[in-house]
């Protein structure tokens, strides 16, 4: 594919992230020229006039991301400074109108009389997602998205609220998290007994949200001619090539391969902690001698970081020097931080800038390989002219970023000392027995749900109950009434705020896992395999870019089978006796 000078600083300067300019736009100018553009590009009648006036338009979008994405970084760098938090603000209310334009953009680039030639160019990837988002929008659903958007943001004004009563006085979910943890079996029971209650708190509530949402949700996509949501869901996500029928058979083949490990391993849990059997308040306690805790603090983390991407890799090196110098990472804690943890790309500059509030747990070396691996594959693919290909769909990012965490395996030493394979096994459970079932329960949830628009809430809890019982048969609520009556999917903001994309962690993990058996048998031919797999970026479909590097795709019958084998084959060797 190839690449162009559309960026605003070209790559290889060093300048750091703290002195980038950062201006408002003036939005008015901005669509003039933006209209200016998308004109040129229609009355262009040489392949070389298009592609000037389609550089013009993504020099302009270069512009807007990047101002756009500068505003969020600083608002969450500070949120007390008022100046960006109201510039965020700004870019939130100017997003719609940006949106039209791409969408006018879209309209061109699918109608031109140059397509075929541009397609040979550009690839077909940026057609298919050009013809998906065009099909997502139409101005007859312009208030419904609005109020789609409005609902879902409720959610978390409803938690946010959320009290109850706990250890002598009133708190709120962040406040309850030690006490879910706590060694004392009696108090992490009673913890999660409150937790279970705020929920049945504002349980009406929810549902009625709930009920709202999938309301809105399905008129919507019944006027954009969808026959439910789950079409116009994938759409959204920029899924072209496989279908709900075909993720029901990944389903299928997770229920078959990995729940027998799910119950084997909580079995194994529940012999190391001594315990008769695991109620759910026990799940979240590993080890009986508590978890591994990276040594040092903020400083060597990253210390031990730098060393590790030196070691990997030439071009791992590079990137973590890069990242280094020019100030694009924000990882310790400081008043006045957003109390979170991402990777984002900055359009135009096209660099990743990775933000994080460091807690003195595994947390922080889960952010310098996960984020981190977002980040090396925003480095790797910067190179791209079409902005759509720097960033890529949603299964194909966390497979960049999962399978980054396990290509960190041989250095966990540097963080970890004598407790690395702890954390190896920590981490690789929670990966078994919870990541990859929760998105293939909550994906088996939303089908069903977008399916029966007009289910009652008690039918919604009944069929969730279900489908844990099916992937999770061991699970025990000791009587909690609320969760044996199938509350517990409430807890989630993805229901609410992000429709049908639970099941990307899962087919990402998979994937993950594939790169995990190549690199136990051949680092370096796993590793070179993983950056062509990070250089390829968003420019082919999710398929096609699994092809590309020899991956099976999750969807071929036998693919969780072989992809688990040698993760189970490490899970059956390693020594736990003194955990
Ligand atoms: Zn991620």
């Amino acid at each position: 594919m190839g690449t162009g000078d559309n960026n605003i600083k070209e790559g290889g300067n060093r300048e750091l992230f703290a002195n980038y300019q950062y201006q408002r736009l003036n939005m008015e100018e901005y669509v003039r020229d933006f209209k200016k553009a998308l004109s040129r590009f229609g009355e262009a009648d040489s392949i070389e006039g298009k592609n000037k006036a389609l550089q013009e338009i993504n020099r302009l979008r270069g512009e807007f991301g990047a101002m756009k994405t500068i505003a969020f970084i600083r608002h969450s760098q500070d949120v007390e400074d008022e100046y960006y938090s109201q510039e965020n603000d700004f870019f939130y209310g100017a997003a719609r109108e940006h949106e039209e334009l791409i969408s006018e953009h879209y309209r061109a680039l699918l109608s031109t009389e140059f397509r075929e030639e541009l397609q040979e160019q550009w690839g077909e990837q940026l057609f298919e997602l050009a013809r998906q988002s065009r099909s997502t929008f139409a101005p007859e659903v312009a208030d419904d998205l609005q109020e789609e958007s409005r609902l879902a943001g409720e959610y978390m004004n409803i938690m946010a609220r959320a009290r109850v009563r706990f250890a002598g006085r009133e708190r709120n979910i962040m406040e309850l998290n030690p006490y879910l943890e706590s060694p004392e079996r009696a108090t992490r029971k009673k913890a999660h007994a409150a937790l279970t209650r705020i929920l049945a708190q504002n349980e009406e509530q929810l549902d009625q949200l709930f009920h709202n949402l999938v309301g809105v949700r399905h008129r919507i996509a019944r006027e954009l001619g969808f026959d439910n949501f789950l079409g116009l869901g994938y759409a959204r996500l920029g899924r072209s090539d496989y279908t709900p029928a075909m993720v029901a058979d990944f389903r299928e083949q997770v229920q078959q391969h990995i729940t027998p490990l799910i119950v084997e391993l909580r079995a194994r849990q529940a012999r190391r902690l001594g315990l008769d059997s695991l109620k759910y308040y026990d799940e979240d306690i590993k080890f009986s001698g508590g978890n591994a805790v990276p040594r040092g603090g903020p400083a060597e983390i990253i210390a031990s970081s730098r060393i590790m991407y030196r070691e990997m890799s030439r071009e791992s090196g590079e990137f973590f020097q890069f990242m280094e110098e020019n100030g694009l990472l924000d990882l310790e804690d400081r008043d006045n931080k957003a109390k979170m943890g991402y990777c984002a790309t900055i359009p135009g500059y096209r660099v990743p800038f990775v933000f994080a509030t460091f807690n003195g747990t595994s947390y922080d070396v889960g952010v310098m390989t996960h984020e981190l691996g977002h980040a090396f594959q925003a480095y790797c693919s910067r190179d791209f002219s079409i902005p759509e290909y720097i960033d890529a769909t949603a299964e194909v990012s966390e497979i960049h970023a999962l399978t980054m965490e396990l290509m960190a395996w041989p250095w966990l030493h540097l963080f970890f000392g004598e407790d690395a394979d702890k954390y190896r096994f920590a981490s690789l459970t929670d990966a078994i027995n919870l990541g990859l079932p929760i998105g293939v329960m909550g994906d088996e949830f939303q089908q069903w749900i977008y399916e029966n628009p007009a289910a009652r809430p008690e039918e919604r809890k009944e069929a969730w109950r279900e489908i844990e019982k099916k992937y999770w048969p061991y699970k025990d609520y000791d009587g909690n009434e609320f969760l044996e009556q199938g509350g517990w999917w409430l807890k989630f903001v993805h229901f609410f705020q992000f429709p049908l994309y639970l099941i990307d962690y899962s087919l990402a993990q998979i994937c993950a896992f594939q790169f995990f058996g190549k690199s136990r048998e051949d680092y370096p031919q796993a590793w070179a395999d993983y950056v062509s797999f990070c250089k390829a970026g968003g420019s082919a479909s999710f398929s096609r870019l699994l092809q590309k590097v020899g991956l099976q795709s999750p969807f071929e019958p036998g693919c969780v089978a072989g992809a688990i084998r040698p993760v189970v084959s490490w899970l059956e060797e390693v020594d736990e006796k003194d955990w």
